[in-house]
Order: structure tokens, then C-alpha cells, then sequence
């Protein structure tokens, strides 16, 4: 038999995390086995069911690469859910009270093969009744996913532990219905590092926060592989076409995942410092004109930024503090750089800025050299002026090598940047 897994979100909020996660593992499982993988769009709420929401989903998947070879709305199949109801109420199995549907569960023995947990025995039993279709027509939770498994096709229905509880109920509506069952397997809860279920407290919790702080699709995936699942050799970064060949749900672990945004972070880091030059710089530019960070740039100058950074970064974000004074000369000096200011050495840096106007082709090596013989005929130690200089560069105390710096930045903003230190130490000091 064909393996047909799903997804099936309800756009009453942004894609989660462990959204986001149980439908990779549910997409991986398809994959794996040339089986076909169905998004289904849980959205009989039709008050908290929305639109931009529903389109945020659609394309955090898209995004991530997660591919759906069939979609569904619930919204649209009302009528399936009706008539499987009336089925029911004529069999005697349901019944009608003040215009809802009720189901009458039957006190039966559940045991459920987990694929993850392995044997799950329901020894509390559901109460007696429970409503199906409320009196608005719209079919609740457990009865429209029981009907939409069933008449999908869907052989394993993976999901988030949350749902474990739903599960007795769901088979007890499966018999009534006279459909097969099909395999279960629920994933462990993503835990906060403080422990408990990753909240809103915890800081960002939606895909779309992480995709506007600059996170690699790329590292998402791999990230949220790696909450529940590891490769055997216990790898680290691993892609989504790897992991497709060898993905099996049985070595899933049973316990809870521990979020850990410095192990995100770190991952990204890699999968930023590994991406070829000229890719990373489109991604940048795209993020940073989507942020309204930058309307346009120059892409050569930009691809020289990129490479100045793209080893020191954790995410995108990290671009619009550290590489501001890259695009931007209206930068104050920072707090912490007024110790460095302190000294006066306006002299020095107008002898430092004619020595560097003779350069005719402004590369490190060549600023290098000449800013390290303008120090020594100063009698300078070379640091003296190096920090100086990053700071009426950069603004900052610290940041990637002056010397790759200043040729990124070039001989005019160099000099221009560097004539309003020494304007700044002559006002400071009138
Ligand atoms: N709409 C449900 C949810 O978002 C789906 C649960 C399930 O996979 O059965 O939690």
C-alpha cells in the first residue's frame, strides 16, 4: 500500500515550530517511502481561521522545501462531514439534540501500536458523548480528521504528542465509521530550556520570526531534523536530501526535545559561513531590502561586505548592527569607544590620512603597509592608531580587520571618515 502521511495546520496563527517540525517529519516519512504527502487545512473555524494566516503557512513551507503532492480544505468538504453523521445517527451510533450532533462512544478496550512510543493502552475511556457537528454545521476536531484520514487515504497520521489524548477517541470513531485505522505516531514535545512547552514567554516561537532574523532555510531544517532525530553517526549538519534517504520515524526519541536557540544559532552560523559567495550575497540583499534596511546597492560592493562578515555572523539580523557603518555614514561613536577617544592624536591621523591619499590601488596589503610605516615614523605603536581608526570607521570598539575594512570601504569614505576624528578631536578638544 501507497504511504500517504499529512499535515494538517489550522490557520488560526502563524506556522509554529513545532508545527514546522512535525511536518517535516510527516513530509520525510512520505518522502522516504516514494510515498505522498497531503496538506490538509483544518479550518472549520471560520471566526478564527484567517487568511493571512492560512497564506503565511503556505509559504513558510513552500519555503522550508516542504512539497505537498495534495492540498484539502475542511471549509469546503462540510457536506462529507453531514452526511457521515446522518450514517451515523441512522445506525443508531449518534443522535440529535438541539440542532448538534452527539456520538455515543461505546465502553470499548483501545491499545494503540505507536510507532515512536510503541504499545499506548487507553485505559480511561472518553465520556459518554461528545459532539460531532455543532448546531452551526461545522464538525468538530476529532470527527472531520477522522473522516478526512480515513476518506484521504492517509496510512500514517504523525503529529505532535499534544495529540495523544485525541487518539482513543479517534479510533473509537474509526470502528463507528467502519474505516481502517491507521498507524500512529506522536512526536515529543519541543521543551523550553527552562523546561515546559516552548511558549511565547520563550521568545520567538513562529517560523516567520525566525525567516526575519535572518535564519538559512537551510539551518531551520536541519535544526528542527535534529529536535527528536539524529543521523546514526551523530552528525550535526546533515540537509534535507541526506536526510531523505535514511529517515526512519522509529528513531524518533520518545523524550521531549530541548529547544536551544545557541545551538540554532550555531548551526546557522555554519550554514552562512558555507554558502558560496555569490549566493549568500543575493540572500542579503533580498533580507535586507525586505527589512527596509536598504532600498538599493550596489551588488559588487555588497558581495565585498558579505565576505567581510559572513564568518562572524550568527543570522542575517546580526548585518543591520555590525555592517551598518558599511551602508550608512551617520553613525555616532559609541559609549564604549570614549576611552579609546580619550588621547588626542589629531596630528597623528592628518599625517596618517596624506600618507594613505598617496595610495593608487587601496587593497589591504597596501594600506597595511603604509599604515604600519606612517605608526613607526610617528614613533606609534601600530595599535595606537589601529583602534582609533576602527572607531572613525566603524563607530565601534571592535569589528572585522581594520585593514580588510578600510579596503571594503574604499580610499574616499576612508579618508572622509578619518578627517571627522580628527574634526571631532579638535571640537573636543577647543
Ligand atoms: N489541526 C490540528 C492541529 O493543528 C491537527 C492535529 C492532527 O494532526 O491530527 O493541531
Amino acid at each position: 500500500m501507497k504511504v500517504r502521511t499529512r499535515f494538517a495546520p489550522s490557520p488560526t496563527g502563524f506556522l509554529h515550530i513545532g508545527g514546522a517540525r512535525t511536518c517535516l517529519f510527516s513530509w520525510l516519512y512520505a518522502r522516504k517511502n516514494q510515498g505522498e504527502f497531503i496538506l490538509r487545512i483544518e479550518d472549520t473555524d471560520r471566526e478564527r481561521s484567517q487568511k493571512e494566516y492560512l497564506e503565511e503557512i503556505l509559504e513558510s513551507l513552500a519555503w522550508l522545501g516542504l512539497d505537498w503532492d495534495e492540498i484539502y480544505y475542511q471549509s469546503e468538504r462540510f457536506p462529507i462531514y453531514l452526511e457521515q453523521a446522518e450514517k451515523l445517527i441512522k445506525e443508531g451510533k449518534a443522535y440529535s439534540k438541539n440542532s448538534a450532533i452527539f456520538f455515543k462512544y461505546q465502553f470499548e478496550k483501545i491499545e494503540v501500536d505507536d510507532l515512536i512510543r510503541g504499545k499506548i493502552e487507553f485505559k480511561e475511556l472518553p465520556k459518554e458523548e461528545e459532539v460531532i457537528i455543532k448546531s452551526d454545521k461545522t464538525p468538530t476536531y476529532n470527527f472531520a480528521c477522522v473522516i478526512d484520514d480515513a476518506l484521504m487515504g492517509i496510512t500514517h497520521v504523525i503529529r505532535g504528542e499534544d495529540h495523544i489524548s485525541n487518539t482513543p477517541k479517534q479510533i473509537l470513531l474509526y470502528r463507528a465509521l467502519g474505516f481502517d485505522i491507521p498507524q500512529f505516531a506522536h512526536l515529543p514535545l519541543i521543551l523550553s530550556p527552562q523546561g515546559g512547552r516552548l511558549s511565547k514567554r520563550f521568545g520567538a516561537t513562529s517560523l516567520r520570526e525566525y525567516r526575519k532574523k535572518g535564519y538559512l532555510k537551510e539551518a531551520l531544517v536541519n535544526y528542527l531534523l535534529l529536535l527528536g532525530w539524529s543521523p546514526k553517526d551523530n552528525r550535526e549538519i546533515i540537509s534535507l536530501k541526506e536526510t531523505k534517504e535514511i529517515f526512519d520515524i522509529k528513531d524518533v526519541g520518545k523524550t521531549g526535545a530541548v529547544f536551544s536557540l545557541d545551538k540554532l544559532n550555531w548551526l546557522n552560523s555554519q550554514y552562512i559561513k558555507e554558502k558560496p559567495l555569490e549566493e549568500l550575497t543575493l540572500l542579503v540583499e533580498k533580507y535586507l531590502k525586505e527589512e527596509g534596511f536598504l532600498e538599493s546597492i550596489d551588488r559588487t560592493y555588497l558581495k565585498k561586505v558579505v565576505s567581510l562578515f559572513k564568518d562572524r555572523i550568527a543570522k542575517l539580523e546580526d548585518l543591520k548592527d555590525w555592517a551598518k557603518f558599511c551602508f550608512y555614514d551617520n553613525f555616532e561613536y559609541q559609549e564604549e569607544t570614549k576611552e579609546i577617544l580619550k588621547k588626542n592624536l589629531s596630528k597623528e591621523v592628518r599625517v596618517l590620512i596624506e600618507d594613505l591619499k598617496n595610495i593608487g590601488n587601496f587593497n589591504k596589503e597596501e594600506v597595511e603597509r603604509i599604515f604600519r610605516a606612517t605608526a613607526e615614523n610617528l614613533g606609534l605603536k601600530n595599535r595606537d592608531l589601529v583602534h582609533p581608526a576602527r572607531v572613525a570607521l566603524t563607530g565601534r570598539r571592535v569589528g572585522p580587520g581594520l585593514f580588510e575594512t578600510m579596503e571594503v570601504l574604499g580610499k574616499e569614505e576612508v579618508l572622509k571618515r578619518l578627517g571627522w576624528l580628527v574634526k571631532y578631536w579638535e571640537e573636543e578638544n577647543a
